[in-house]
C-alpha cells in the first residue's frame, strides 16, 4: 500500500472525528441549553438594573419625605407668628403671606410626587416579580436539561475518543514526512486531499494539465494541486 493510499485512509478517518465534532456542537439539547443559559443571564441584568432602580426611587422618597416635612414645619412656623401679631409692617405680613403660599407650593409638590412613585412602584414590583419568576423558571429548565445533556455528553465524548483512537491508529502507519505535510495543509484547509477526476481538481474543481493524471498514477510522491495546494490523489484502481 502506497503512503498517499494510507494518508487517504488516514483523511477519512479524520473527517469521521471533524463530523462528529460538528455533530456534537449543533446537538439541538446544547443549543437549547446555550438558549436558556443566555436567557437567565438576560434576566438577572433586568433584575439587577431594576434593584438599582429600586434603590433609588427609596433615596428620592427620603428626600421627598424630608422636603414634606420641612414645608409643614415653614408653613406652621409662619402662620404661627401671623396668629400672634408678631409682624410689626403690612410688608413684613405680606412677605411672610408669600412664604406661607412658597412652603404650601413646595408641599403639595412633593406630595404629587411621592403619590405618584407610590403607583409607580407598584407597577414595577410586579413587573418585578414577573421577570425573577421568568428567570427562575429558565434556570429550573436549563437544570432539568443539564442532566440529561451531561449524560448524553458523556457517550458523546466516549464515541469522540473512540473515533480518534481510530484515526490515531491509521495515522501511525504514515511516514512522517507525508504527516507533516498533511497536517501543513490541514491547518489552511479540509479536506486535505482530493482526488484527480478528468484532469480536474475535485476540491477546487480548477483544470489541471493532463499530464498531472500520468504523473500520479502508480506514483507515491506528493503532488499538490497549483490552484488549492491540496495533496491530489488517484486510487491505484484508477
Ligand atoms: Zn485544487
Amino acid at each position: 500500500m502506497r503512503q498517499l493510499d494510507k494518508l487517504w485512509n488516514y483523511q477519512q478517518a479524520d473527517k469521521r472525528v471533524t463530523d462528529y465534532e460538528t455533530e456534537i456542537r449543533q446537538f439541538p439539547l446544547r443549543q437549547q441549553l446555550l438558549k436558556l443559559r443566555n436567557i437567565v443571564a438576560d434576566q438577572q441584568t433586568v433584575v439587577r438594573g431594576m434593584e438599582n432602580d429600586a434603590n433609588k426611587a427609596l433615596d428620592r422618597l427620603e428626600e421627598l419625605g424630608a422636603q414634606r416635612e420641612k414645608a409643614e414645619q415653614t408653613f406652621a412656623e409662619i402662620k404661627k407668628s401671623l396668629e400672634e401679631g408678631t409682624f410689626e409692617s403690612a410688608a413684613q405680613v405680606h412677605k411672610a403671606v408669600s412664604q406661607m403660599t412658597d412652603a404650601e407650593n413646595k408641599l403639595k409638590s412633593a406630595e404629587k410626587e411621592l403619590a405618584k412613585m407610590v403607583s409607580h412602584s407598584k407597577m414595577i414590583e410586579n413587573r418585578y416579580k414577573e421577570v425573577r419568576m421568568k428567570a427562575a423558571k429558565a434556570r429550573d429548565e436549563y437544570t432539568r436539561l443539564k442532566v440529561v445533556y451531561d449524560k448524553e455528553f458523556e457517550k458523546q465524548t466516549a464515541k469522540l475518543e473512540e473515533l480518534k483512537k481510530e484515526r490515531a491508529a491509521v495515522g501511525s502507519q504514515v511516514e512522517a514526512g507525508y504527516m507533516e505535510r498533511y497536517k501543513a495543509i490541514r491547518s489552511q484547509c479540509f479536506p486535505v486531499m482530493a482526488k484527480l477526476k478528468d484532469d480536474q481538481c475535485t476540491g477546487c474543481n480548477m483544470s489541471l494539465p493532463s499530464a498531472t493524471a500520468k504523473q500520479l498514477q502508480g506514483s507515491d510522491e506528493i503532488t499538490e494541486c497549483e490552484n488549492c495546494g491540496r495533496i491530489l490523489y488517484m486510487s491505484d484502481a484508477e
